[in-house]
């Protein structure tokens, strides 16, 4: 079973999947900008809020 990396904005619920965290972290990041400019939340708050998850393959 493979297993992922997850974020979920808890601003306005913006979900980011990604296998990798560097890939999430990079995604946030320009989600914030653009969308909580504004937001006080570090690189270390982001990374607390990252969460594993199982990722089901789809077609058997
Ligand atoms: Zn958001």
């Amino acid at each position: 079973m493979a297993t992922a990396k997850q974020f979920q904005c808890p601003f306005c619920a913006f979900q980011v999947t990604a296998t990798d965290e560097n890939e999430v972290m990079k995604h946030v990041k320009v989600h914030k900008q653009d969308h909580h400019p504004d937001a006080d939340v570090s690189d270390s708050d982001i990374h607390d809020m990252i969460k594993d998850v199982e990722i089901t393959r789809s077609g058997r």
